[in-house]
């Protein structure tokens, strides 16, 4: 960090703040201006902390220049992490889709899905059996049951499978049937459950929170992958701005951002992002040209009739298009889908 010194700093002052830095660990380098003295702190920010700097008398402004994350930083690693889960791969060469319906509701719904799905060459199937709905009067989710028919279609189609988890409670439920563990954005900031999911040896699809900055997300990711567990897939799905045509507002600049900033692959999910079925297969475009290394999308053969999130979901014909679409586009950048 830098520290800025007020113009009519004392000496005693400024022999105050080398002090405590070098106390704390920091090697302190002075430069001394004509207007006021500049002090760099030299040493690991991250684990040093500020050492309360801020509060001392004479300092007028604290610059840190470390990023606070660590594990997840292009930094610490500069090869992009491909999470491995049989022969599929995220974040390598190939752009993979994951798709199926908000929430499972029945074994003819998944598997009329799963074979659509299927037919369109994507690898992965998404499906909530747990939902986090925002009324308490709202379908929750067929919970066990749910969880049973994801994994008799990963068996009859050969769909890996991603499925939220809400609760730490229901983590070694969840953990036993999905191929990716889902935090949704209502528990990105759940630490005690990010902590959790970091002791299992199952990739994690961490979902942006509703109003995190890049930073705070990078973040939940790091508290994953100080756990031990090194397959966290970040997922871009919208955040809170003052638009209300669309549910969220999709924030697909995040993506080189965060491909900048860590080593950690990036997905999109434009359903939950736009919250309307007609806007989502452009958007789905441009998450793949902004370089995500997967988009996960919301399909249901019969949309009207939902129980969840109709409104944003694709019938597999438009996602079926949507997935040739994309597929030039990926070409035209230089990946494959
Ligand atoms: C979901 O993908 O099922 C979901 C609930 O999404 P989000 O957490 O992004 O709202
Ligand atoms: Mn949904």
């Amino acid at each position: 960090m830098v520290i800025v010194m007020n113009h009519n700093a004392t000496d005693e002052q400024i022999e105050n703040v080398v002090n405590r830095l070098e106390s704390a660990g920091y090697r302190a380098h002075l430069s001394r201006g004509i207007e006021r003295t500049i002090i760099g702190a030299i040493g690991d920010e991250t684990s040093l902390g500020d050492a309360g700097i801020e509060l001392l008398p004479g300092v007028e402004n604290v610059i840190p220049i470390m990023q606070p994350y660590k594990l997840a930083s292009r930094v610490m690693k500069e090869q992009g992490t491909i999470v491995t889960i049989g022969d599929v791969e995220i974040g390598g060469e190939t752009v993979q889709v994951m798709a199926g319906p908000c929430a499972v509701e029945s074994k003819e719904q998944l598997f009329e899905i799963a074979g659509r799905i299927k037919e369109t060459g994507a690898r992965i199937m998404r499906g909530g059996a747990y939902k986090p709905r925002t009324s308490p009067y709202a379908f929750q989710g067929l919970a066990e049951k749910g969880l049973q028919l994801l994994a008799e279609t990963r068996e009859k189609f050969g769909l890996l499978i991603v499925t939220e988890v809400m609760d730490p409670r229901t983590l070694p439920l969840v953990a036993e049937y999905a191929d990716i563990i889902q935090i949704g954005t209502r528990n990105m900031q759940n630490f005690y459950l990010l902590r959790e999911v970091g002791r299992y040896n199952k990739p994690v699809l961490l979902k942006r929170g509703l109003s995190a900055t890049i930073e705070e997300w990078l973040m939940a990711a790091e508290y994953i992958l100080n756990e031990g567990n090194p397959d966290v897939i970040l997922c871009e799905r919208g955040i809170r701005s003052f638009e209300t045509f669309t549910r969220n507002t999709l924030d697909l600049s995040s993506v080189p951002i965060v491909k900048h900033l860590s080593h950690l692959p990036v997905i999109v999910d434009p359903s939950h992002g736009i919250g309307k079925f007609r806007f989502v297969p452009p958007m789905a475009l441009a998450a793949v040209a902004a370089g995500a290394d997967g988009v996960m999308l919301e399909v249901h053969s019969n949309p009207l009739e939902a129980l969840c999130d109709g409104a944003q979901s694709l019938t597999p014909k438009k996602f079926g298009k949507t997935m040739v679409r994309m597929a030039a586009v990926a070409q035209a950048v230089g990946r494959k889908l």
